[in-house]
Parts: C-alpha cells; structure tokens; sequence
C-alpha cells in the first residue's frame, strides 16, 4: 500500500506537470500559430488557466497545513489572496471572451487583475528572514527607494509622460493605463526589498522573484510598445508567452514550498549577491538622463529631473548611512553589542574634556566578572558568550540614555556615566549593578552564576583632561575590590592606589616617616622580659600613625618591603646596641625582627644582615629573625641555603604566626628553626573553647617534639597565660604583659628591671 501523504504528493506533482505540459504545448502554439483575434485571445487566456488555478490550490493547501510558522503563513496567506483574486479575474475573462468577446478596457476584469496586486506586494514584504536592527531596516528601506526611484525615472519617461500626451483618448484609460506600471513600481520595490533582505529557501524565493519579475518586464513592454510605437501585442504573440512563463514559475514556487521543502532543513540565507543593486539603479538612471537630455524637451525631462534629484538626495542619505554605519561597527564589541574599548576611551576623553556642570559629578566604573574564566574552561566558549550577553543587556537595563556601557576585552566592561546629579546617585547605580549582575545566567540546563567587581571613579582636578588617569583611578578601586572578596563596587580613594602609594612608601622610608615599636616578650608564668619584638609603624604626614597592617601586605606587593625590611633590621638593631650599652639588663635580651617572604627571597640577604649587625655592632647571637610560614611552603635550594647561611652567622630563626599558612611540618625538620610562635587566633580562645585549647595544646607538643621554645602571641589576660603555662608553652607575648612602644618608652621600662633577673633567665629563649 503505497501511503496516503505519498499518494497525495505524487498526485501533486503530476498536475503540476500538466500545467507545465499545457505551459509547453502553449508555448509551441503561440510561436507557430499565425492568426490573432478573439479565438487566440479564448486559447491564450485558456491556457494560461491551468497554472494561475493550480497555484491559487496549491496556495491554499500550503497556507491551510501545518508546515509553515507564524511568520511565513502571514506572507503566503497574503500571496494566496493575490493567486486567488488572479483566478477569479482569469475566469471572468474567460466569461466575457466566451460571452461577449472583447470586454471594453479597463473592464471588471482589468480590474480584478490590479487588485491582486496589493496583497502580493504585502506578501513578498512580509517574507520572513533574519532578523534586522532599525538601522539596517532604515538602510534596506533608502536601498529599495533608490532602485525605485530610477525605475520611475524609466517609467516616466518611456511610459507615463507619453500616456499623458496621448490625444484624443478617455482619460479612464489614460488614468487605469498609467496604474499599471505604478502597481507594478509597487512590486518591483517589494522584490527589491526581498531580494535585499536574503531570505532562506532560494529556490521557492527565486521562482516567486523571477515570475514577478518576468510580469513586471512584460506588462511595461505592452505599454512601452503601445505609447512610444502604437504596437499592440496581438494575443498570439510572443509577449503573452512571457506573461504565462511568469505564471508558471509562480506555480513552481508554491509547488516548491509546499512539496519540495515541507521537511525543515538548515536554511542557508540568499548570498549577498543584490547589494550592488541600488549603485546599478543609479549609473542606469543617470545614463538615461544623459541619454534623454540630448534632444528632448523640458516637459518629458520635467519627471526626469525630479527624479534624478531624488535620487541623487536618497543617495546622499546612503552614504551617510553607510559612515555610520562603519564608524559604528569600528566601535561596537561584536558580541554584546555594547561599546568596544575604542569607544568607551572615546568617551571617557571627551568627558574628561568637558567642564564640570554646576554641582552635577562624572564617574567611570570599571568591571570585571568574578569567577568567569572556570565558567569558559569548563563549560566552553558559549557558555561563557552566553554570560557576556547577559551581562551586557543586564548592563543596559541599568544605565541611562547618555550613559555609555562598553566591553573593554575578555570579561572586563565599563560603564561611562558623564553627568549625575550626586556621588550617592553613582553609588546607587553601581550597587544596581552587582545586584543585577548576580542574577545566574540560564545555559541550556546549566545555571551559569558570575558576580562582580566594580571599581567607580569620580572626576577631580587630577583627571581633568587625564582620561587615562581617570579610568586608571577606577582599575585601581576594582583591583581592590577584587583583593578584599570581591562581588561588590568600591569607589577610588588616593590611598588605594599602589603605584602612587609604593612611591609614597618609598619616600617614607627616605623621608625618615617609618618608626620602629617595641614589643616585650616575657617568660611564662613569671612574666620576666626575655626579649623584645621589632615592629614597623608609619607616621604618616596626613593619616597619622599607621600600623603595619595598613601597608605591609601592599609593599610586599610592590617590593618596597625589601627596603622598608633593611630600614627596621637596621633601625631595632640600632637602638638595641644602644640599651645594650647603657643597661646591664639588657645584653642577654633577644631582639626579634620580622623578615618579609620578599626579603627571605632576595639573593645575599646575608651578606645584607651580616653588614647591618657590623655597622651597629649589634650581636648576631642576640638577634632572631621571624619568617612567616609561606617562607617555608615550598623553598627552593637559593632559600634554604641563604637560612642555613643565617644559622650559620648565630642569628636565631622563628616561625611566625604558626598554624596560619600551609607550611609542611616536614620543613620544620630540614630548616634550622630554633623557635616557633603560635599565632594570637589560637590564644584568643584558649581559656574559653576546649577545642582551641586542644589545638594549642598539640602545637606547644609539637613544638617541643621539634625541640624548638614556644612563644604563644597576642596574651590578653591572666587566664590566657595560666593556661599556656599550664601547657608547658615557655614564652609569651601581648597586651596583658606589654602594648608595643616606641623605642624611649622601652628604654624607660629596661632601666626599671633588676639586673639579675633579665641577665639569669635569658638564655632559655632559643
Ligand atoms: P606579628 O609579627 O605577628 O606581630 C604581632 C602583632 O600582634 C603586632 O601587630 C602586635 O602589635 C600584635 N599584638 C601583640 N600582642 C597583642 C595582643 O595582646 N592583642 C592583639 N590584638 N594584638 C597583639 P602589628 O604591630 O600591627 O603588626 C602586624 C604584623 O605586621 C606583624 O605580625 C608582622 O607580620 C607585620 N610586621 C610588623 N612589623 C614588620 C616589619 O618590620 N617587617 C615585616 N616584614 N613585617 C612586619
Ligand atoms: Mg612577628
Ligand atoms: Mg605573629
């Protein structure tokens, strides 16, 4: 049994072969046969019937199934009102032939036939294709207008004006003759559009194209040859050929839409092979004018000339589309869409220009994705554009109009805010963002989640005509962003900026603005002082006395630890040798200086130490140095011979803030360490919470089993001591027994000790 959906579509095919059969045997007839006259009008008209019936069907079968979406069936039911009013006009002169013989002009017929081109015209506009932006809408539109507008400049000419000059006939059928080629112009500019716009399916869009095309051709040649010749084509003759070639290729293009393609298949878009069309238009009309212009009079110019100014204006538009255009392509990030770095520079520049507005501010963000690069690594690079764009329209949907959001590169974006009524107003937007921004992003079946960092910086004097220290002052806010947790914004503060605050550093150290503190180091539980701990303070100009925390991580960053480091090794040893000579008490003290990761990494940092304790004459075997333990997470050869060097010299060796990092406890074995201090987070609790006591507990036996002295930091009060002492810990460290002092003060306190008691007990500690 052969199926039902085959049968149908065999069926099908074979009447369309008859039309194409009837199309031949129609096309050998009018060639051969000799006479005219309303017998070959009846056999031209009935011939034709079968394809203009069987694509009005065949129309409405297609428009009537299932193959088709929303968008194509709008344009084919529209078609199909057009095949249809052409049948209809077909039988009816087919009718009044039969009937009557020839029908007056323009009779119903006439009629009908002119209406079935509006709807056609709809149709062929409403083809689906991709999806265009205004702007490209706009260009398609002056494109069309331009072939246009030099087909009516051709129209006018050989067909229009001469109707008008015709003498002697009944202005109905000047007016209805002249309609014509005008509804015609009207299909030509919806064909033009198409062929622009690139749909998908060639082969149903070039047979529609080519029949209307073909039409068009025919009936301007019948008026052509009418108005300029007085020739009237007979209806044997070729031209009616040509009429019926036009139906047919109609027919095959519904046949092929509604056969051929019912299967979807990947739809491959027209070549852009149309886009020298509207150029074609224009050489060809100003050739024609030249052409006419030799010998002919105003009046038939008159059309002419307007059209060539039109023309010529359409042209102009065009190009300026076209600059557009290009300058906008040239600043436009191709995947978002937004502003690419070309432009958000522009931008900036251009604001950083202007003059500030009474008391409204401009303000640059800068933002990078948090946590984008695993979602490129790991779910490839869709992924990852997926999250591009949606970040990018998350961005739109924030800013304002005159507000510029660009794409820097990679996963980093801007936004350029040139004219906001308050800072808080930026500060609001900016808290907008990351909120908006933490919306996870829908991939397929993955939930893609990104946060942001955004550094804001508002102008001031120092970027005024400085763009590019204007968007340096917000990278530096979104760095520290990203280095104190990122998923938030933070606005530009001169202190957060590391160049300048490096070279500020610098200039500390030169300017003498660094100071060293003092901090006792006591036995447990008598609390007899031991030792003493160096400590870098800042006095700051402006800011006033700043506590390591508040630089150090920063000249690690810059290296500026590396001079700052030699400044406090000099300066504590400096004044220690000082009380050594002055107090008794003080030549078995310990003096503990803190050694940076940069400075442990620095080729002949002995050589530099050995120097320091020369030129101050203080003894090495009085000095330890702590080294944090990312000092020890994985040294290379350099750096454990540059320790053991420092062993060598005497110096004592500590761990600092041990239990912190990840040091492995095997390079307590290999690297001479003589002591180890157990991090202030550990004591904290101690006295409170059993499982900090626990820990620390295991930290002071570990200690000992590596027989190294335990000095535990930051002892708040009694009790935190009495526990450490009751563990065995030998040494301790904090406010309860002493705050950091300046170098006087520590003097002072020396001077109150007993001799005896700080000489008996020091040689315990390491
Ligand atoms: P650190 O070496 O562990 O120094 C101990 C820190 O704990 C000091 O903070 C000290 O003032 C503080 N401290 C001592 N006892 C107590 C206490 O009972 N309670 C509390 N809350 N804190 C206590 P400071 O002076 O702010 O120094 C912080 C860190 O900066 C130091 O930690 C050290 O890592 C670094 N640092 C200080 N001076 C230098 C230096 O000259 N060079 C290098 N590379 N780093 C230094
Ligand atoms: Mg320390
Ligand atoms: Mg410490």
């Amino acid at each position: 049994m052969v199926p039902a959906h085959a049968r149908s579509s065999r069926l099908l095919t074979a009447a369309v072969a008859v039309a194409g059969v009837v199309f031949a045997v129609f096309m050998v007839m009018s060639v051969t046969a000799g006479e005219g006259g309303t017998r070959a009008e009846v056999f031209n008209e009935l011939a034709r019937l079968p394809s203009i019936a069987l694509t009005a069907g065949l129309g409405l079968r297609l428009v009537l199934g299932d193959g088709l979406d929303r968008r194509e069936r709008r344009s084919w039911i529209w078609l199909n009102a057009a095949f249809v009013m052409n049948v209809t006009a077909q039988i009816t002169l087919l009718v009044q032939l039969l009937a009557s013989g020839q029908p007056s002009f323009p009779g119903l017929t006439d009629y009908l036939f002119a209406a079935s081109i509006p709807p056609m015209v709809v149709g062929v506009m409403l083809v689906p294709a991709a999806p265009r932006s205004r702007a490209e809408r706009l260009k398609l539109l002056v494109d069309a207008l331009i072939v246009v507008a030099g087909a009516c400049m051709a129209l006018w000419y050989l067909e229009i004006a001469p109707l008008l000059q015709m003498p002697g006939v009944d202005p109905q059928v000047i007016v209805f003759s002249a309609a014509v080629p005008v509804t015609d112009l009207l299909l030509l500019f919806a064909l033009v559009t198409l062929l622009l716009r690139r749909p998908g399916r060639i082969a149903v869009w070039g047979f529609l194209g080519g029949g209307i095309l073909i039409k068009v051709v025919a009936d301007t040649t019948y008026i052509i040859a009418l108005v300029q010749f007085t020739v009237v084509f007979a209806p044997n003759s070729w031209l009616y050929l040509v009429w019926a070639t036009a139906d047919f290729l109609t027919l095959l293009a519904v046949y092929h839409r509604l056969h051929r393609e019912v299967r979807p298949r990947a739809e491959r878009p027209l070549p852009q092979r149309f886009t020298w069309l509207p150029y074609g238009a224009i050489v060809a009309s100003y050739a024609m004018l030249v052409f006419v212009g030799r010998n002919e009079s105003l009046y038939s110019l008159g059309g002419m000339i307007i059209g060539a100014i039109v023309l010529t204006g359409l042209v102009i538009v065009r190009q300026v589309m076209a600059q557009r255009e290009s300058h906008e392509l040239a600043v436009t990030d191709p995947l978002t869409g937004l502003a690419n770095r070309a432009r958000v520079v522009e931008r900036v520049a251009e604001m950083a220009r202007q003059a500030p507005r009474g008391d409204r501010c401009k303000a640059v963000f800068l933002i990078d994705l948090d946590h984008f690069k695993p979602i490129n690594d790991v779910h490839g690079h869709e992924a990852g554009d997926a999250v591009l764009k949606a970040v990018a329209s998350a961005m739109r949907a924030v800013i304002r109009s005159g507000d510029t959001a660009g794409r820097l590169g990679g996963d980093e974006f801007a936004v350029v805010l040139p004219s906001l009524p308050s800072r808080e107003a930026a500060e609001g937007i900016a808290q907008r963002l990351v909120e908006a921004l933490r919306t996870p992003v829908i991939f397929g079946d993955l939930l893609l989640s990104v946060g942001v960092s955004i550094g804001v910086a508002f102008q001031d004097e120092s970027t005024t005509n400085d763009p590019e220290l204007f968007l340096a002052h917000a990278d530096v806010a979104m760095y520290s962003v990203k280095r104190s947790g990122r998923g938030t914004f933070c606005v530009y503060r001169p202190e957060l900026d590391s160049r300048a605050r490096d070279a500020e550093l610098r200039e500390a150290v030169a300017n003498d603005e660094l100071v060293v503190h003092f901090q006792p180091v006591v036995r447990l539980p008598e609390g007899d002082q031991v030792g003493v701990e160096a400590l870098v303070r800042w006095n700051h100009p402006t800011r006033g006395l700043l506590m390591p925390g508040a630089f150090i991580e920063l000249a690690e960053e810059t290296g500026a630890v590396i001079p700052i480091g030699e400044w406090v090794l000099r300066e504590a040893c400096r004044q220690a040798a000082g009380w050594r000579q002055e107090y008794p008490q003080a030549q078995s003290l310990k003096l503990t200086v803190n050694l940076s990761a940069r400075q442990v990494a620095q080729a002949g940092l002995e050589k530099t130490i050995a120097a320091i304790l020369d030129e101050t004459g203080f003894p090495a075997d009085r000095l330890v140095l702590e080294l944090t333990e990312s000092v020890l997470l994985d040294p290379d050869e350099a750096t454990m011979a540059r320790v053991d060097a420092l062993r060598d010299l005497g110096i004592g060796l500590a761990v600092d803030d041990f239990g912190t990092g990840y040091a492995a406890l095997s390079y307590l074995r290999i690297l001479p360490f003589t002591a180890l201090k157990i991090d202030r987070s550990f004591v904290t609790d101690i006295a409170t919470d059993a499982d900090a006591f626990a820990v620390t507990d295991a930290l002071v036996r570990l200690a000992k089993a590596y027989k190294l002295s335990v000095v535990a930091e930051g002892i708040e009060n009694a009790e935190q001591a009495q526990c450490l002492t009751n563990m065995g810990c030998g040494f301790g460290q904090g406010y309860y027994f002493a705050r950091p002092m300046a170098g006087p003060a520590f003097a002072e306190r020396l001077e109150g000790i007993p001799e005896t008691s700080a000489q008996s007990d020091a040689e315990s500690i390491t």
